[in-house]
C-alpha cells in the first residue's frame, strides 16, 4: 500500500510558472512523490487514510534550495583569525579556509555537516547543491558526506573542489570519479536523493593539464562542473598573468561549462564573460552574504539576468538559511544601484524559480513546486498574513513576512517528516552537537 502523507488545513503557494495560491488548501504526497494539490475538501476525500500534518492556518510551500553550501566549513565556527587579520581575499584563503580544509580527518566531515544539515532542516531548505574540499582527506570524502546528508533526510548534490594549490589535483580527479560510480549506482528519481557534480577550487588553483583530465574524467558521466568563478578581482589577475585568458573564457575554452555546470560568485566577470555563460547556457550562483563579509564586491546579478544568464542563489556555507540569503540579495541590490526600482522580483526569481530549475538539472527531477510528479518536499512555514494573501500580493508577504518571521514549522522531504512543530522527528541535534565539539577541540589542535 502507498505511504501517504496529506498536509493541509494551510494556504498552499505551488510555485512554479503557475504559482497558485490556494485558500484552505492541501498537498497529497505519495511513495515521496506529489500526488494532489488542491482546495483540501478536493484533495482529503482521495487520501482517507493517509497521515494528517496539520499546518493550522499557516502557509505550506515547497522546501527552498540552496546552490551552493559548504557543509564543510562548521569548525570555523567561533574560530578567530591570528593577527594581524587577513586583508586581501587571497589571504583569507590561505590563512584560514585553506588551512582548515587541510586540517580534516575521516570522522570530522560527518560532524561537521550534520549541524548545518540540521539547520537546513530548521530553515526549511530541502536541498542543497554543495561544493566540498578537504585537501588531506579527498578519497572517499564524499561519501561521508553522503552518509550525513542520509541520514539528515534532505537532498544534496556533492562534489570535491579539485585543487593544485598542493599539487594533489589527481587524487581529486579520482575521488570525483569514484563517487559519481557510487551515486549513478543507485537507480535514478526522486528516491535518489543524492547525486554528484564535478568540483574544482577555482580556475586560479587548477592547472590546465588537470582541467583536461577532469573534462574527460567527467564526459564519461555527463556531470557537470561545480567551480568558483571570479570571486575577487585576484582570480582574473592570475588567469590572465598564468594562462593568458580571463576566467570564463579559460574554463569555456577548457570545456568546463555548459548548462549542467556552475560558475560562483561571478563577482568580477565583465560583459563578454556573461555573455560567454548565456551562450554556453552555464548557470551563475549569487552568493551576497559571502561577498559581503569577504568584502570582494557585489556581483552584477541584474545584468546578469539582463543577458539571460540563469542565476540562483547560495550561501557559500556562511548559513542554511536561504531566507536571510534572499533579503541579502534584495538589499544588496538596492544599495548597489542605488535604485529601491530595482531587485526585489530578482531575488524572490533567484531563490523560488531558477534555484529549482539548477538543481533539476543535477537531481535529474523536479523539485521546488507543488504539483503532481515532482518531489514531496514541502515546508509548512510559521506565518499567519495580517493583510491579504494572494497571487498578487504573495511575494511581499515572503519577502518582508516569512523572510523576517520566526521560521518554520514542518519540513517534509520526500514525504518523511523531518520536523514537526519546530522539533526534528529524526536526529538528536545535542548529542550530534556535544560530538561535534569534541571533534572540533583536536581539529583546532592540528589547524
Ligand atoms: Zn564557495
Amino acid at each position: 500500500m502507498a505511504k501517504q502523507l496529506l498536509i493541509g488545513n494551510g494556504i498552499v503557494v505551488t510555485l512554479g510558472p503557475e504559482n497558485r495560491v490556494i485558500a484552505k488548501g492541501a498537498v497529497l504526497v505519495e511513495d515521496g512523490v506529489i500526488a494532489a494539490v488542491g482546495p483540501e475538501a478536493e484533495v482529503k476525500p482521495l487520501a482517507p487514510q493517509a497521515e494528517y500534518l496539520d499546518a493550522r492556518g499557516k502557509v505550506i510551500m515547497p522546501g527552498l534550495i540552496n546552490a551552493h553550501h559548504h557543509l564543510y566549513s562548521t569548525f570555523a565556527r567561533g574560530m578567530a583569525p591570528k593577527n594581524p587579520p587577513p586583508y586581501t581575499f587571497v589571504e583569507i584563503l590561505e590563512r584560514l579556509w585553506w588551512p582548515l580544509d587541510d586540517a580534516l580527518v575521516p570522522g570530522d566531515l560527518y560532524y561537521a555537516a550534520m549541524l548545518p544539515l540540521i539547520d537546513c532542516i530548521k530553515q526549511g531548505t530541502t536541498a542543497i547543491i554543495d561544493h566540498h574540499e578537504s585537501q588531506s582527506y579527498q578519497l572517499g570524502s564524499l561519501s561521508e558526506l553522503a552518509k550525513a546528508v542520509g541520514d539528515a533526510g534532505i537532498r544534496a548534490s556533492l562534489c570535491l573542489g579539485i585543487s593544485d594549490r598542493y599539487g594533489r589535483g589527481k587524487d581529486g580527479i579520482e575521488e570525483n570519479v569514484r563517487f559519481l560510480k557510487e551515486v549513478n549506482a543507485v537507480p535514478a528519481g526522486p528516491s535518489r536523493r543524492v547525486s554528484g557534480m564535478f568540483g574544482l577550487h577555482a580556475a586560479f588553483t587548477v592547472e590546465d593539464a588537470t582541467l583536461k583530465k577532469a573534462v574527460s574524467a567527467a564526459a564519461e558521466f555527463g556531470a557537470g562542473f561545480h567551480t568558483h568563478v571570479a570571486e575577487a578581482a585576484s582570480d582574473q589577475e592570475a588567469n590572465l598573468a598564468k594562462f593568458g585568458k580571463r576566467c570564463v573564457a579559460r574554463l569555456r575554452d577548457a570545456g568546463i561549462l555548459g548548462e549542467k555546470s556552475l560558475a560562483i560568485h561571478c563577482v568580477h566577470i565583465d560583459e563578454q564573460e556573461m555573455a560567454i555563460l548565456s551562450e554556453t547556457g552555464c548557470a551563475a550562483v549569487h552568493n551576497p552574504e559571502s561577498n559581503m563579509n569577504n568584502a570582494v564586491g557585489a556581483a552584477p546579478v541584474l545584468k546578469m539576468m539582463g543577458k539571460g544568464v540563469l542565476v540562483g542563489l547560495g550561501t557559500d556555507g556562511m548559513t542554511s538559511d536561504m531566507r536571510s540569503g534572499v533579503k541579502t540579495a534584495f538589499f544588496l541590490q538596492h544599495h548597489t544601484e542605488a535604485d529601491p526600482r530595482v531587485g526585489f522580483c530578482e531575488s524572490c526569481a533567484m531563490l523560488l524559480d531558477n534555484n529549482a530549475s539548477i538543481i533539476a538539472r543535477q537531481l535529474g527531477y523536479e523539485v521546488g513546486v507543488l504539483k503532481p510528479g515532482a518531489a514531496g518536499d514541502v515546508i509548512v512555514v510559521d506565518y499567519t498574513p495580517p493583510t491579504p494573501f494572494d497571487g498578487n500580493t504573495w511575494l511581499g508577504h515572503f519577502l518582508f513576512g516569512i523572510c523576517c518571521g520566526p521560521a518554520v514549522d514542518a519540513t517534509v522531504v520526500g514525504g518523511r517528516v523531518l520536523m514537526r512543530d519546530k522539533k526534528l522527528t529524526m536526529l538528536d541535534e545535542e548529542a550530534l552537537a556535544s560530538r561535534c565539539r569534541e571533534l572540533a577541540k583536536k581539529f583546532y589542535a592540528r589547524f
